[in-house]
């Protein structure tokens, strides 16, 4: 017999969608909500995104902007499973956060713009997917406009993003002319018919092309048309085939309209189905089995002053395995202590809810005070820390300057804090008292900055200083790495985390470094330990 925590970890589905801005992710996130009745209307999902700003005055930024700096965890039943949704944030400036939450997931649901094709972003996020082989399926929307043929654009998907496709759903027209869907599998079609296809009962289905009603709702042309370009998929296409899609090989396709809601249950039905509860995952030690009675889990992502009421902080922790119960301690395996995980949260779509207990695959929110960071580790006690969380060698970097000298404490501990969240990173040279902000993006320095203003009151611009890149240095041999630190301490400082940095004003310099110190590794991630 399954126990528990085995039974609840299979029901688990817990995947984020990857898209280049305005292809539809918003929309289609607001369907599947719907489907899994975890909110009333559509429009919900903007309307809650209002009333987040409501309640951090800084996302102001965020608005004026159209860009959406945070991220959140939904969570909603469907057909017997537990479908936890990452969201991720949509501007290409914040794709270290991106990044980090796409290595929480089990698997990603890819949207493309039918008229657009594989755009740079999504390209972008597929590499980050490929690095953990993480299974992918596709959705093609915007299906009541035109857009590309969708065996050219299948083909595009194949040679861009070296993935082979699998078609579930075929569509019958485009456009001005899109009639509705095949299922390549059931070989259901499914009509379209706007303003309806809210759900099955609302939608007329056939079983196959073959059904006489069929011709009469789309004319004998289109029916015609339709059976040849069938021919043409077949003997064109890949089949489904699940191993393929589970190693990340193939990624199965479907054809619709998010905004009419059209396709969207047909993907539902076959997520649910099809994609992968939490797999075993890495650690510094061993491999941990999602169905182990014991939790752990690690945290991908930290978001500050949620609610300026409380200055606090959320993390974001992903259970790998066990079972989370509410007001349970764990142990934090950084700093050896137990914590108590009491008020933690859990990210029903609905709202934030105080969790009663999680599994794996689900998310939990762990109020705290800054003692946890990204890529922290918890469990019962057992020594181990999930690997793969990366902090990613900033490309940008900015001194703090501060128009009130008095205000110098205050502008600290906002650097420290913002940086915690993981999208721009906080260095103190050795040598100076300089405050050293390096980000990914440049609309990191604004928001930043904004939110020091905002949330802590301090005053301060960013200007420009001679740095190019930055490197973390590794060294095994603590009398080497003694030498290297007196002979560059002119370049070197520390993170947030007290970890030592090589701050290169150059290319160059930071090559001739490198080779006079071939003991010492210079690295451009830092693994989050
Ligand atoms: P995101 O940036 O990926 O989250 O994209 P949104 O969901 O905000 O959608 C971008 C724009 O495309 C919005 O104006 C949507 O209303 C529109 N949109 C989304 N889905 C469809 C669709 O199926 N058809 C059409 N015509 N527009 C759509």
């Amino acid at each position: 017999m399954m126990t528990d925590v085995a039974s609840e970890a299979a029901r688990r589905r817990t995947f984020a969608i990857i898209s280049h801005p305005d292809a539809g992710k918003t929309t289609l996130t607001e369907k599947l909500l719907l489907f899994g009745g975890a909110i009333q209307m559509a429009g919900s999902v903007k309307g809650r995104k209002a009333a987040r700003h409501a309640t951090s005055d800084w996302m102001a930024l965020e608005k004026e902007r159209g860009i959406s700096v945070t991220s959140s965890v939904m969570q909603f039943p469907y057909a017997g499973r537990i479908v936890n949704l990452l969201d991720t944030p949509g501007h290409a400036d914040f794709g270290e956060d991106t990044y980090r939450v796409l290595t929480a997931v089990d698997s990603a649901l890819m949207v493309i713009d039918v008229a657009k094709g594989v755009e740079e972003r999504t390209i972008k996020l597929m590499e980050v997917c490929r690095l953990r082989d993480t299974p992918i399926m596709t959705f093609i929307n915007k299906l009541d406009r035109e857009g590309k043929n969708p065996i050219e654009l299948l083909d595009e998907v194949e040679s861009v993003l070296k993935i082979q496709c699998a078609p579930v759903t075929w569509p019958i027209g485009m456009g001005q002319r899109l009639k509705g869907v095949v299922h390549l599998l059931t070989g259901e079609v499914h009509l379209y018919e706007p303003g309806r296809n809210f759900t099955r009962q609302d939608s007329t289905i056939f079983a196959s092309i073959d059904d006489p009603q069929l011709e009469a709702r789309i004319g004998a042309q289109m029916l015609a048309e339709l059976r040849e370009e069938l021919e043409l998929v077949a003997g064109a296409s890949h089949s489904f085939d699940a191993d393929k899609y589970l190693r990340g090989e193939q990624t199965p396709v479907f054809f619709g309209s998010a905004v009419n809601n059209f396709g969207v249950q047909l993907l539902l039905d076959f997520f649910v189905e099809h994609a992968p509860s939490p797999r075993p995952r890495a650690t510094t030690t061993r491999q941990v089995q999602p169905e182990e009675d014991r939790l752990t889990g690690f945290v991908f992502k930290i978001q500050a002053n949620m609610d300026p009421q409380h200055r606090d902080r959320v993390a974001f922790m992903r259970i790998c395995s066990g079972r989370f119960s509410a007001g349970m301690k764990a142990f934090h395996v950084r700093s050896g202590k137990e914590i108590k995980l009491a008020n933690a949260l859990t990210f029903m779509a609905s709202d934030r809810e105080i969790a009663e207990s999680a599994y794996p695959g689900d998310v939990i929110g762990i109020h705290n005070h800054g003692t946890i960071a990204i890529g922290d580790s918890f469990t019962e006690g057992e020594l181990l820390s999930f690997t793969g969380i990366p902090n990613f060698a900033p490309e940008l970097f900015r001194r703090a300057r501060l128009r009130d000298p008095l205000k110098l404490k205050q502008l600290q501990k906002g650097l420290a804090q913002l940086s915690e969240e993981g999208a721009t990173q906080f260095f103190r040279p050795l040598l100076s008292n300089d405050l050293i902000l390096g980000a990914v993006g440049m609309l990191q320095f604004d928001v930043v900055a904004y939110r020091l203003k905002d949330e802590y009151g301090v005053d301060a611009g960013f200007e420009p200083v001679n740095i190019a890149t930055a490197r973390w240095i590794r060294c095994d041999d603590p009398k080497t790495l003694e030498e290297f630190r007196e002979k560059h301490a002119a370049h070197l400082a520390l993170d947030a985390a007290g970890e030592l940095v090589y701050l290169a004003p150059s290319r160059v310099n930071l090559q001739l470094a490198q080779e006079r110190a071939p003991n010492v590794q210079f690295m451009a991630t830092r693994e989050h330990a």
